[in-house]
């Protein structure tokens, strides 16, 4: 469904990013995989090329650095010339009550989830451009939507996410780029191991599927953003969460 697209993906080593590029890859993607930790994807690139006979490229940078974000971009152009998908994975979660929620914190959270957001695809954007065609896909959350009591922080980077989002797709739409976003509910990753017990069961009570998401739930979702199948769809919030809201 990919063959011979050049997809970034950033967080891609753990979780639903992981899932996401061992999805694409699986499609026949080319795959441009970020982390912060330097090496932590050479092992991972070199098998998704070997097992799948696709490109498989680690770039490491952190999104909330807009300095970072241009070099790896100008690493990204050598590389491929191109750019046809983005999955703006990359994300980091916090749980405190509105009265405990630290400055640093809000700074952390909004830099990564709603900040880091924008600078890439800022760079993204303009090789796309070039092509005219492309497919930005960013991950918000449920909370983003509808709010969640201990996620202030976190439940307001994710709803910057949807104004970003539809903003961008109004704003790309004439250079046929569509720009989405995935709003998952409550996915089997180390992100949710954090919540407190209650919570956690209060949430998965609350599915009404019964089940955790799976990170490749969400990948399949992603997939389908990616590909021409969903050529006419953007400025959407798809939601991956087993029915959490209805
Ligand atoms: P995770 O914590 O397992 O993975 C997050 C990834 O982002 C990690 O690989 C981490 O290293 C990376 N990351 C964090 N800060 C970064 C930075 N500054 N630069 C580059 N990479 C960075 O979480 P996950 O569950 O796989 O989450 C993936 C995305 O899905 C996140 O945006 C998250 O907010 C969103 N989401 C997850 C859930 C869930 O239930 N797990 C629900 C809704 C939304």
């Amino acid at each position: 469904m990919l063959t011979g697209k050049y997809a970034l993906v950033t967080g891609a080593n753990r979780g639903i990013g992981k899932a996401v590029v061992e999805t694409f890859a699986r499609h026949g993607a080319n795959i441009i995989a970020n982390s912060r930790t330097v090496r932590s994807l050479d092992e991972t690139c070199a098998r998704l090329s070997s097992e799948y006979k696709v490109g498989a490229h680690p770039v490491y940078f952190d999104v909330s650095d807009p300095q970072q974000v241009k070099q790896a971009f100008q690493e990204i152009v050598k590389i491929s010339r191109r750019l046809d998908v983005l999955v703006n994975n990359a994300g980091v979660l916090d749980n405190n009550l509105l009265g405990m929620i630290k400055p640093e914190l809000v700074q952390e959270v909004f830099g990564v989830n709603a900040f880091g957001t924008i600078y890439v695809m800022q760079y993204a954007a303009r090789l796309m451009i070039k092509m005219q065609r492309g497919s930005i896909i960013n991950l918000s959350s449920i909370v983003g939507l509808f709010g969640n009591a201990g996620q202030v922080t976190y439940s307001g980077s994710k709803a910057a996410v949807i104004g970003i989002t539809r903003s961008a797709a109004k704003e790309l739409a004439s250079y046929n780029i569509r720009v989405n976003a995935i709003a998952p509910g409550f996915i089997d990753t180390d992100m949710i191991k954090s919540l407190a017990p209650e919570k956690y069961a209060e949430r998965f009570d609350s599915i009404k599927m019964n089940r955790l998401g799976t990170p490749g739930d969400v990948a399949n979702c992603a997939l389908f953003l990616a590909s021409d199948l969903s050529e006419y769809v953007t400025g959407q919030v798809i939601g991956v969460d087993g029915g959490m809201v209805i």
